[in-house]
């Protein structure tokens, strides 16, 4: 029997001392901050760390978002587990010209690495509307289907996404704080869309980026309407129940993407916001969580296969 955990940072090896009850941004700053502090070698032994605990807890496939690609691509090897990379990907401008050499750089080192790790798949994650100017997103979707490569991107996590949608900016003074002061770039900018109908999900089809290739990470603040729109362009959705919890977001609604038939897998999260790297604590934490999920649902979610007859077999 073999798990996949969907999604994880291998980088961020614990809890930052901040509470999230501070603010989200306060948050980012902490784990900015001890990132920032760690050195190659440093990151490359969290990530080995890390990657044993998965391992220890029957994890085979990991799908890692990783901003030093290099350094979780050899730590995955050295570990011999299975998996894929998502090169993480950040920037709120929206030059034409800058934006162009940029994804020239990431075509050129996505075929290093390919060439490389020919055993890992390399993929995008451009982290977050909050993170990624829209024509960013475009681009970046752009060269995925040149390449035929996944987008894992984190959106409907947390709620001032949708007020970020609805009033084309941060109105906040953390927010603006951590944009202006603390990371020293422009403040994201949110055009075409506004009132209250709008939302992150109506955004994303907006830029028109939605296709099976994308995955979104948690959705939790999906409406029906706006799982339809998973639906009709059969995106999966990636849910990380702890790290939610922990960063007091809403529970996302997998129930209603059951009834839709909109694939979900459950996945840890890193250890910045989770308790564990274990999916056997994920899945006992959603059981109590989603009691109207069953027991084949929730291990459906996290195995290789769809074979349920091995989830019962777990169960049983
Ligand atoms: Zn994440």
């Amino acid at each position: 029997m073999k798990f996949i955990n969907a999604h994880c940072h291998l980088l961020y090896e614990k809890r930052t001392p901040q509470s999230p009850k501070h603010g989200e941004f306060s948050w980012f700053k902490e784990i900015i901050k001890i990132s920032r502090n760690k050195t190659p070698e440093e990151n490359l032994e969290i990530a080995k760390k890390n990657i044993q605990e998965a391992l220890d807890t029957g994890t085979r496939y990991i799908v890692e978002n990783s901003f030093s690609p290099e350094i979780s691509l050899q730590a995955m090897r050295e570990m011999k587990i299975s998996g894929e990379v998502a090169i993480e990907l950040f920037s709120n401008e929206t030059e034409e010209e800058f934006l162009h050499k940029l994804i020239n750089q990431i075509e050129n080192k996505i075929k290093k690495l390919q060439d490389k790790y020919s055993e890992y798949q390399i993929n995008l994650a451009p982290h977050s509307i909050y993170n990624v100017s829209g024509v960013y997103l475009q681009k970046i979707s752009e060269l995925a289907h040149k390449l035929d490569l996944k987008i894992y991107l984190h959106a409907a996590e947390f709620a001032f996404e949708d007020e970020l949608v609805q009033n084309g900016r941060f109105m906040g003074e953390d927010a603006i704080d951590f944009y202006e002061n603390f990371l020293k770039v422009k403040l994201p900018l949110i055009r075409g869309l506004g009132g209250g109908k709008s939302s992150v999900i109506k955004y994303l089809e907006s830029l028109n980026i939605l296709s099976s290739n994308l995955k979104i990470i948690h959705a939790c603040n999906c409406s029906d309407e706006d799982l339809d729109i998973l639906k009709k362009y059969k995106i999966d959705v990636i849910s990380c129940p702890r790290s939610n919890k922990y960063l007091n977001n809403s529970k996302a609604n997998l129930l209603g993407m059951k009834e839709r038939n909109i694939k979900f897998q459950i996945a840890t999260d890193s250890l910045a916001s989770n308790d564990s790297l274990s999916l056997w604590d994920e899945i006992e934490f959603s059981k109590k969580l989603y009691p109207e999920l069953s027991d084949d649902d929730l291990f459906r979610s996290i195995i290789f296969n769809d074979d349920s007859s091995t989830a019962k077999s777990i169960i049983n």
